[in-house]
């Protein structure tokens, strides 16, 4: 392909080149015909410029075929160059023929679907894993100083780095988790977000990394000693989390107050706004020890999974996310931060 365009080039400019030569040889016969001293020269300078023009029509030609090759024949073409020129090309070269196949394959799967997806992972920006939570959530997710903290946020770094990403966080409300995740702003929602079938159908799930159980926070003097003994009371929740749907379904709307943070469901309860709290367990084990008065019911009120949330489509990204759990569970990297933040007694 490269071969028929360049002679084409290099014919074209020799047939252009011997028109011109011998228009020129005519002219300079004619009007030099006393000068043949002259004429040799020129006949010399001519030939020169013939050697150099047309060695530069082959350098041209050689370029415009790289820039009109397909892809394949790009890569071939700039592999060429590269020979001829320096290392530091080569790199360039070898990156742009990398950024061109990704590119392809991302049309491909964009196109057909296949499992196109099953090689190649997009994240909402190259070389990085962006993770969306809610830094309200201990031992999970929270702030020691500026910095979130947590076993999600340990997780997510041990995956990104199995994964060749640079792990970065946005902390947002928890209930606007699964929208980042879901519009693109986010590669993955790690926040102890426990699988729903609810929740299924806005995104997909990895495997289960942890247990999360719905626990109940009372005040020490309450007369609440069961889950049953909830009933016709005001339960304050975190607001979309799963103690908020459940709370709602067995107790009533009307009987359940939503918190934007389960922190401020714990103030509640501890202005005797709200007569109990239910929330995961860990997160209730932290705001017990850190709040006077306050015990938790020896009960659980649901046991569930917590995964991590990824956009519908993006296959590659589930496979690759529960690859990396399979390794850091086998080698024992997870229970060793889970261990780190959970010290059972
Ligand atoms: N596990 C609960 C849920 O998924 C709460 C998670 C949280 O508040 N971060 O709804």
């Amino acid at each position: 392909m490269i071969y028929v365009y360049f002679d084409y080039k290099v014919a074209r400019f020799c047939i252009f080149m011997i028109a011109f030569f011998s228009v020129f040889r005519y002219n300079g016969n004619d009007i030099g015909a006393d000068r043949p001293q002259k004429e040799d020269k020129m006949k010399k300078l001519i030939a020169a410029l013939v050697t150099c023009t047309l060695t530069a029509a082959m350098l041209m030609g050689c370029g415009s075929a790289a820039d009109d090759g397909n892809a394949s024949t790009g890569t071939d073409v700039n592999a060429q160059i590269t020979k001829a020129d320096d290392a530091e090309q080569k790199d360039d070269a070898s990156g742009d023929t990398k950024a061109d196949d990704s590119a392809s394959a991302a049309d491909t799967k964009a196109d057909d679907g296949t499992d196109a997806a099953a090689t190649q992972l997009q994240t909402v920006k190259e070389g990085v894993l962006t993770m969306a939570t809610n830094a309200t959530f201990p031992p999970y997710e929270y702030y020691e100083g500026s910095e979130i903290v947590g076993i999600d946020v340990e997780i997510a770094e041990a995956i990104a780095d199995k994964l060749g990403l640079e792990l970065k966080i946005e902390d947002m409300e928890f209930n606007s988790i699964i929208i980042a995740v879901t519009q693109g702003k986010a590669d993955i929602g790690l926040a102890g977000m426990t699988v729903t079938d609810e929740r299924k159908e806005a995104v997909n799930f990895s495997d289960s990394y942890a247990t999360g159980i719905q626990a109940v926070i009372v005040p020490e003097d309450s007369d609440i000693q069961s889950i049953e003994d909830l009933t016709g009371k005001k339960i304050g929740v975190q607001l979309s989390t799963t103690g908020d749907i459940y709370a709602k379904e067995d107790f009533g709307e009307e009987n359940v107050e939503a918190y934007n943070k389960g922190a401020d469901a714990v103030m509640a309860l501890k202005q005797g706004k709200v007569d109990a709290v239910i929330i995961d367990n860990q997160p209730a084990l932290s705001f017990v020890k850190s709040t006077d008065g306050l015990k938790l019911l020896e009960t659980e009120y649901a046991v569930e999974d917590y995964a991590a949330a990824i956009a519908k489509g993006n296959d590659a990204l589930v496979k690759a996310v529960n690859d990396a759990l399979v390794s850091l569970k086998e080698d024992g990297t997870i229970q060793s931060i889970i261990d780190k933040y959970i010290v059972s007694e």
